[in-house]
């Protein structure tokens, strides 16, 4: 059995979060014997097969006594000890938390080894409200006491598994300390960048605890949206050359962590928080330069773990968002839902939520890991149990139909690594250029194309998966379609490949600016997939807004009106070559433009949101499609995707849902449903049976950023469309066992479901 096996075979995970302040007192007190065993049987009648507990929390604290790192000064007991061997008495997987990256102490001991920002203070790291507890990676600070104390942790105790929380962290913050100054200077021959590349709106940097209030991990968040957004020029030589040299740092960071645990205990399974996720790409550097790019299969762990929704949110979207991801990796991953709102907190969620949670992760191939948090002496509270016994036994029902399946690719949406972090931002409503009320906090984000696309995807009801270049490159011909959604930047091997996709029958639809810069952020002009698309990128158009009506074929696909659709975004005058034009874009009216000037300084502001009406005249065409080779190649010249993510405009999923009908019909999808849109679907399978995933995400409230679902409306009549070799041998309802009428007519197996509540399984044999 290899060593990740037991990490995908247990589907049932609790992670308990254990952040205790200097001044808590009575720390682990109540980890008596007696509790301890009552606390783990109490795990195990939930159905918990595998518990993650603190070793090492943010302050830097250790929850064991040690010669290497600094107990909590008011720790009463070994916890480390009382939790390893008690869950491994009652047959539980013992899994060590570990926070590397923040720490209260070092301040005293190691000042030096602290980030530094370009005005000379030393900032708080993650959410605490310590100044100076940021380590910097660029220090001595992973070598001479990182590691020592991890080597300490995995030596004294009987540990399965380390869980880390570190390396997402290390790279957002613009360090100055003498470490980085002296090593970013070798590596590149360049100083470290004072700020952004280009004026800040509001003084920068912020500090590092705003970035928490965005629920992103990444670099993608709100500092971001308080730059103006003209960085297309490609100039910014330094930032570029800062943000890849750090990124690179990453991947040192876990190569050393897997082998001095490795060394030890070579079956401990690790991983690293939120590594490998699609949104915050890793880099492979050498001697601090680039090289290339990283699919997470590289990285050095052994599987993926995260909490995508740290601070509340559409948890059915994110989750399903990121497993999409996850799953095309081939590594076992899973994903913590939470028994609060927000971490730190302690309310109950409602068990509606988690079921809908677990669905979702089971639905996208994860495993289910429960948060919940300790009092100050440990003990927890026994309802939280009884409500998870119930979660889990939903998911433990599950796990025979979905444990060991692999997901069928269909639809492969591109997330380009580098287009994540470079490159214009997403056509969010008023992104791009300094119109109107631009910079609005909750737009323009470079991940919104993505965003967008998987959620009107998902809503339209296709099966998709969301790839990395090298990933699709090697997955490419087993996809029925794929989608670019303005992926600005990307690798030369990707533009020849799917040259070859489409030669060879593929289909594809590419929106916007993508592949106009390789994935070093270079500037390689709107040829580079042009003759695919059949068509000429001629100019970049003066406007922020414009509007498509579109051709009767097209509009009649989804019963469209017939008027102008307003699109927000950045356009271009396309001249099609071997194209045939479905939709014509249409400028705003010329009185908009003060003097008949068409530049942005001579734009004026009409309206509330700076949109004005369409105008008469017709500046080519707005969305193409082309037959290349054997294949089908769509192009929509105003990017849809980042909009739709931002605004939902009804419109806008229709018209991509007409065009998707053109690219790949839905007769000769591997899977069709009628349903509504608030349905979830996905394909699985496990050698010859296939696997329909039907998941009711239905919100109840959407008020502010926390969504709750209470009660859910089942969904009636629900039919599935599946392509099949041949006749199946059964069709039933899992987890009931119940079996469904259906036909077998043209390799298409056709399965009425009656009713769906939270989510049911459709297994065809
Ligand atoms: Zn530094």
């Amino acid at each position: 059995m290899p060593n990740d096996q037991w990490y995908a075979s247990l589907g049932r995970k609790l992670h308990l979060d254990y952040h205790e302040p200097e001044w808590m007192t009575g720390i682990a007190e109540g980890m008596t014997p007696e509790y301890t065993s009552q606390q783990v049987r109490m795990f195990r009648e939930a159905g918990i097969q595998s518990v993650s507990f603190f070793l090492h929390d943010h302050h830097g604290y250790c929850f064991f006594p040690t010669e290497q790192g600094k107990p909590h000064p008011h720790l009463s007991r070994d916890y480390a000890k009382a939790m390893s061997e008690t869950l491994h008495a009652e047959g539980l997987k013992a899994v060590g938390y570990f926070c590397v990256f923040t720490n209260v102490s070092l301040k005293d001991q190691h000042p030096d080894w602290l980030v530094t920002l370009p005005d000379g203070t030393k900032p708080s790291g993650a959410w605490l409200q310590y100044e100076s507890s940021s380590p910097c990676p660029s220090s001595p600070y992973l070598e001479e006491y990182v590691l020592p104390l991890l080597r300490e942790a995995v030596s004294r105790y009987e540990l399965d598994g380390i869980w880390l929380d570190g390396g997402a962290w290390l790279t957002s913050t613009l360090c100055h300390c003498t470490f980085c100054q002296q090593q970013f200077r070798e590596a590149t021959g360049l100083e470290l960048p004072v700020s952004s590349p280009h004026t800040p709106k509001r003084p920068w940097p912020v500090v590092p605890t705003t970035s928490w209030s965005s629920g992103d991990s990444s670099e993608n968040d709100v500092r971001l949206t308080e730059w103006t957004t003209q960085d297309e020029s490609g100039d910014n030589e330094q930032w570029v050359a800062w943000r890849i040299w750090r990124r690179g740092q990453v991947q040192h960071y876990l190569n050393s962590v897997a082998e001095a645990l490795k060394s030890i205990r070579p079956s401990l399974l690790f991983t690293d928080n939120a590594s490998g996720r699609w949104s915050s790409p890793l880099v492979l550097t050498e001697n601090g330069r680039f090289v290339r790019w990283l699919s997470p299969d590289e990285l050095a762990i052994d599987f993926f773990s995260c909490d995508p929704v740290p601070m509340g949110g559409h948890h059915e979207i994110v989750l399903s968002r990121e497993g999409r991801y996850q799953a095309t990796i081939g590594r076992p991953f899973d994903f913590m839902n939470e028994r609060f709102h927000r971490w730190g907190e302690w309310q109950l969620r409602s068990l509606t939520d988690f079921k809908l949670e677990f669905a979702t992760i089971l639905a996208v191939g994860g495993t289910c890991n429960f948060s919940d948090q300790p009092y100050p002496d440990g003990t927890l509270e026994p309802a939280v149990y009884d409500a998870l016994r119930e979660g889990y036994d939903f998911v433990q029902k599950r796990e025979p139909f979905v444990l060991g399946n692999e997901p069928v690719p269909e639809v492969a949406l591109l997330a380009s690594g580098p287009s994540q972090l470079f490159g214009p931002l997403g056509n969010g409503r008023d992104a791009e250029r300094p119109l109107g009320p631009v910079g609005s906090a909750d737009t323009e984000r470079r991940t919104d194309r993505v965003a967008g696309a998987h959620l009107l995807l998902v809503e339209g009801g296709l099966h998709c998966l969301i790839y990395d270049e090298p990933t699709l490159r090697r997955e490419l011909s087993k996809q029925s379609a794929v989608i670019i959604p303005e992926q600005c930047l990307l690798e030369e091997a990707t533009i020849e490949a799917l040259d070859q996709y489409v030669r060879d029958g593929g289909r594809l639809l590419v929106t916007g600016r993508s592949g106009w810069w390789d994935e070093q952020y270079r500037w390689q002009g709107t040829e580079r997939l042009a003759k695919i698309l059949g068509l000429e990128i001629q100019s970049k158009l003066p406007s922020p807004i414009y509007y498509t009506r579109l051709t009767p074929e097209l509009r009649h696909l989804q019963e469209l009106p017939d008027m102008p659709m307003q699109l927000w975004g950045t356009a271009f005058r396309v001249q099609p070559q071997s194209a045939q034009s479905l939709a014509d874009l249409i400028a705003p009216r010329d009185d908009v433009w003060r003097d008949g000037i068409q530049d942005e300084a001579h734009w004026q502001h009409y309206t509330t949101f700076g949109a004005c009406p369409p105008g008469q005249k017709v500046v080519g065409p707005a969305i193409t499609i082309n037959h290349y080779g054997k294949g089908i190649a769509a192009f929509i010249a105003v990017d849809p995707f980042a909009s739709y993510y931002r605004d939902g405009h009804a419109q806008t999923r229709s018209m991509v849902l007409a065009l998707l009908e053109l690219v790949l019909p839905t007769k000769e999808r591997k899977l069709s449903v009628e349903k509504p849109l608030h349905m979830e679907v996905s394909l699985q399978r496990k050698d010859d049976t296939s696997v329909v995933h039907l998941v009711n995400f239905f919100a109840q409230k959407r008020l502010g950023t926390l969504i709750h679902n209470e009660q859910v409306v089942p969904v009636r009549g629900v039919q599935v469309r599946v392509r099949r070799e041949s006749a199946p041998l059964s069709v039933t309802l899992e987890p009931e066992g119940k079996p469904l009428e259906w036909t077998y007519d043209e390799h298409v197996v056709t399965v009425q479901v009656p009713e769906v509540e939270i989510h049911a399984m459709v297994v065809i044999r």
